[in-house]
């Protein structure tokens, strides 16, 4: 089933010059906050990055991080509970998330983004724009800037000040493991040749596998030939090294995808703009989806319009209001992306689309809403302004934004195999881990992905802290 590359080196297992407790491998948020999590336990820890800088699909994503009965949260008044999350889980994946992992991250996830903040200077805060999309209640945290550099940036600045060493083009390409499938070091490639390292502990931080498109192919057919559009250094080495020592993997076909990338700019089209009211029409200037069922999702029915393209139609008004606290917006402007028009015909000319289709899609629209129902496609549009002159609209396509399977894990984050025994030594989060999705891409709640690097990578690092820990 898998296309196994024989990483893991079993005999001719040197002995090591040097030897960590624990080793992380990825300097992406779960790697960096697995480091501190080890750190803070006192246990010396080495992170090894493939890349020149820590970077990741971290960097790339827009840095929201769903936490459940944060400080936030309480400051705010918000009354969430663990049971709530979990029925939020169960209802988006129609009840097939694993439950167990689906508590855990519910009770954890709060009490570790605290602790971030309050230990490590990484403030996340608390977000009242993404509410609604399957979140009960207001549960998304982000840094200041509202980006995914800046939540690196502030996870990095932490590992710095907490003692924690990064070494960077140091990609692993190997483990070596002993007969009870205990790994005992790490075959690291660099640019200067190959180093062996020894660790007590280990720990996978090297997220999923939409960078490795025979794998995309195998387990994600209906995304085979979309676009990718996370860390390309995602080539599921973790999940690999995990296969090859015997763990079990879970929802290998779960995605997050995004139907609303810039096409052919390559920015993300920030969602507030259709959740204030915008919407979507294909190249016929015909709505095709409800835009706001299914943010994940919504790259399936784009990819299936003419030419795997759409428009997302909005205003000024929403432009210059996103533009005040959105990075992407700002990138949109500055690549040009943006068509505006003072006319709904206007704008269909510019966008080539049929003449009059922009009118009647938003004349439906303001039926729809002046009756207080939900239109053709079940969407409710009660409650919003309708589109005012300057009207702007931005090309689209849908991508493939990152994998949501990868190895089952305990509530010590340790990798397990089928039969629920765990292995010796071996940790994962982020990423590489199994996630809460569900199998498929219907299942994404908005702020899972950092999430489950930030919470499993904690809950990883002081695990393998207390092992190093015994093991002396
Ligand atoms: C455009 C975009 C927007 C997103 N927005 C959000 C959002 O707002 N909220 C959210 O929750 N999620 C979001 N996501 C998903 C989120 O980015 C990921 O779920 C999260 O970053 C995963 O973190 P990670 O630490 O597991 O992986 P990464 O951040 O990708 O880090 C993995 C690291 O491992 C390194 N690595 C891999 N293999 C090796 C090896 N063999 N040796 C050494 N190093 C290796 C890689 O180079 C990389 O630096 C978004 C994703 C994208 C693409």
């Amino acid at each position: 089933m898998y296309s196994l590359r024989m990483t893991i080196i079993r005999d001719a297992i040197p002995s090591f010059e040097f030897s960590m407790p624990v080793v992380v491998i990825g300097a992406g948020a779960c790697g960096l906050t697995a480091a501190l999590a080890a750190r803070d336990a006192g246990v010396e820890v080495l992170v090894l990055e493939r890349d020149k800088r820590p970077w990741g699909s971290t960097s790339m994503s827009l840095g929201a991080v769903c936490g459940v009965n944060s400080a936030a949260q309480k400051a705010a008044g918000i009354n969430d509970s663990v049971d709530t999350f979990i029925s939020d889980v169960m209802d988006k994946t129609e009840g097939r998330a694993d439950p167990l992992l689906t508590r855990l991250v519910g009770e954890h996830s709060g009490e570790v983004l605290d602790w971030l903040s309050s230990e490590h200077q990484v403030p996340l805060l608390l977000d009242f724009k993404w509410v609604g999309l399957g979140h009960s209640h207001p549960r998304l945290h982000i840094p200041p800037g509202r980006n995914g550099e800046e939540l690196l940036a502030l996870l990095s600045n932490a590992c710095a000040r907490a003692g924690v060493e990064i070494m960077t083009e140091a990609r692993v390409v190997a483990l070596y493991a002993d007969s009870t499938d205990r790994v005992v070091g790490v075959r690291i490639e660099r640019p200067d040749g190959i180093e062996d390292l020894g660790c007590e502990q280990l720990i996978l931080a090297t997220c999923g596998f939409g960078g490795n498109h025979e794998w995309v192919a195998q387990h994600i057919p209906e995304m085979a030939r979309a676009q990718y559009f996370g860390h390309e250094g995602n080539q599921g080495d973790g999940i690999l090294w995990g296969l090859e020592l015997g763990a079990a993997v879970g929802d290998m076909s779960a995605y997050q995808g995004l139907g609303t990338l810039a096409d052919p700019q390559q920015v993300v089209v920030p969602h507030p703009l259709m959740i204030e009211g915008g919407f979507l029409v294909n190249s016929r200037g015909q709505r095709f989806t409800h835009e706001l069922a299914n943010i994940s999702g919504m790259c399936v029915p784009v990819l299936e319009q003419p030419g795997g393209t759409a428009w997302v139609i909005f205003d000024r008004k929403r432009h210059d209001t996103c533009l005040a606290h959105s990075v992407e917006q700002q990138q949109l402007v500055e690549v040009g992306a943006i068509k505006e028009a003072s006319s709904w015909a206007e704008l269909e000319t510019l966008c080539q689309l049929p003449a009059g289709s922009l009118t009647a899609e938003n004349a439906h629209i303001d039926a729809a809403r002046k009756n207080a129902t939900a239109d053709r496609l079940g969407r409710d549009f009660s409650g919003l302004a309708s589109l005012q002159p300057p009207f702007c609209a931005v090309k689209v396509t849908g991508a493939l934004f990152h994998t949501q399977g990868g190895l089952q894990v305990n509530d010590e984050a340790a990798v397990v195999r089928a039969d629920g025994r765990r292995l010796p030594n071996l940790y994962a989060g982020g990423g590489a881990a199994r996630g809460v999705s569900g199998p498929d891409v219907t299942g994404y709640l908005p702020a899972m992905g950092l999430c489950m690097a930030i919470t499993l990578g904690a809950i990883a690092g002081r695990s393998a802290a207390r092992a190093a820990c015994a093991v002396e």
